[in-house]
């Protein structure tokens, strides 16, 4: 049977969802054991996103509702993440990042979104 339009697409945004997940480090705030070992949506994303999405730190939300406004405005991806870098939200999002590197134990990586978007990995 061939997909329809609907099923492809329903694919499509779980798979962007999943995408946005992962630069949000969502999965350090899951209450899905499975996302959390993984240290990705290993859930349903249409579910797991905006129940995570409201436990962030309020910067690290307005980095992205800035980020979808720039989207929704043509300005280039680049170019708004690079504003959004020199932004207290921007900040936010770079403290966030440090933060679950560092529960981990970790280095602190450069975020994912500063050199693509999810759609693109
Ligand atoms: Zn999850």
């Amino acid at each position: 049977m061939a997909k329809t339009a609907a099923v492809v697409s329903y694919i499509d945004l779980e798979k962007c969802l999943r995408g946005w997940s992962k630069v949000l480090s969502l999965w350090r705030l899951c209450g899905n054991a499975a996302c959390r070992r993984a240290r990705r949506c290993r859930g349903e994303a249409h579910v797991c996103l905006p129940k995570n999405f409201q436990l962030l730190p309020q910067g690290v939300r307005d980095w992205f509702v800035d980020l979808a406004a720039a989207q929704e405005c043509d300005i280039p991806f680049d170019a708004a993440i690079e504003s959004l870098d020199a932004s207290p939200a921007g900040q936010a999002f770079h403290d966030w990042n440090a933060a679950v590197a560092a529960s981990l134990g970790e280095a602190e990586e450069a975020p994912a979104a500063q050199t693509t978007g999810p759609a693109e990995r």
